[in-house]
């Protein structure tokens, strides 16, 4: 795990490892200030990151200062209920879809019987995508026509899976937050109607975050977390980055545990997030 760890967020790691201070060495404090700032840690944070810090900074002090950036935890928990009904939220290319394919991926691997609720109704292509990775998977979906109420398909698949004894639900949401004038009531909705079939759903709101695209992507969730509340996030991309320092902005601004990390576009390139292997890539 960690190995592959290091070898998806390679791009990041090796832009850094040559001027990152290691068990050997010490690295003068600017140096450090400027590898987070190249590694995409937003200018604030690096600051905060700092403070502190003497002149001359070893591995041991550049890692408790990293790591402290990380103070919520992911809860993997998936309560008693059955099914456990999970929403996917964020803005379209984000990589929900994807996203999902990798969850249910991954909870079918573990022996649970998964279900998908196809409610970004607002797309064709969306419900085609989705279904596409159910039938790749075998793993059945509720899905309805495009334009049709997605809260329907909410209440369709929590009935279906609680008259089947599925264990997850992983529903698909809209994500057309700049062009939208009605998202916020969408979800809502959805929220209500997930309520109203099971008690206590939906049990997870997760939020999906695009790794590469910074300060954008923290005002996004910023507004998602405004409009119905954010359980967790998961990263998306961070294989292809450079830019894997965006987690640590992301951390801090949002106040919001990191459950995964998505590393490709296959259903098992998903990593548990873990905020110290993390950083000791980065360092090492
Ligand atoms: P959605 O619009 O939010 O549902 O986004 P999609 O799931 O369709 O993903 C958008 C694009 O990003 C697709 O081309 C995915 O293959 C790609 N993608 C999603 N997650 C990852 C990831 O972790 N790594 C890489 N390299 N590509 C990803």
């Amino acid at each position: 795990m960690f190995n592959l760890l290091k070898k998806v967020l390679g791009k990041t790691s090796d832009a850094i490892k040559d001027v990152a201070p290691t068990k050997r060495k010490v690295i003068p404090k600017d140096e450090f200030e400027d590898i987070l700032l190249e590694a995409d840690v937003h200018y604030e944070l690096v600051e905060k990151i700092l403070t502190g810090l003497p002149d001359k900074i070893n591995r041991i002090q550049a890692f408790n200062s990293l790591i402290s950036v990380f103070q919520y935890k992911a809860d993997f928990k998936e309560s008693d209920a059955k099914p456990f009904v999970e929403m996917i939220i964020g803005v379209n290319g984000a990589g929900k879809t994807t996203t999902i394919s990798k969850l249910a991926y991954r909870y079918k691997q573990a022996g649970k019987k998964v279900m998908l609720g196809a409610g970004d109704t607002f797309r064709a292509a969306a419900i085609e995508q989705l279904t596409r990775w159910a039938d790749k998977l075998e793993i059945p979906i509720i899905a309805t026509q495009q334009g049709h109420d997605p809260s329907a398909v909410v209440f369709d698949a929590i009935e279906s899976a609680k008259a089947k004894g599925f264990d997850n639900i992983i529903i698909d949401t809209a994500g057309r937050l700049h062009t939208q004038t009605n998202l916020s009531e969408e979800l809502k909705k959805m929220i209500r109607v997930a309520g109203k079939a099971l008690d206590g759903a939906p049990h997870r709101k997760m939020l999906i975050l695009d790794g590469t695209q910074g300060s954008s992507s923290i005002n996004q969730a910023k507004a998602f977390n405004d409009m119905i509340g954010v359980d967790g996030i998961i990263i998306t991309k961070l294989d292809g980055t450079a830019k894997g320092g965006s987690v640590f902005s992301i951390a801090d601004e949002l106040k919001l545990p990191i459950f995964y990390i998505g590393t490709g576009e296959q259903p098992q390139d998903l990593i548990q997030f873990k905020a110290n292997e993390y950083i000791n890539t980065i360092l090492d």
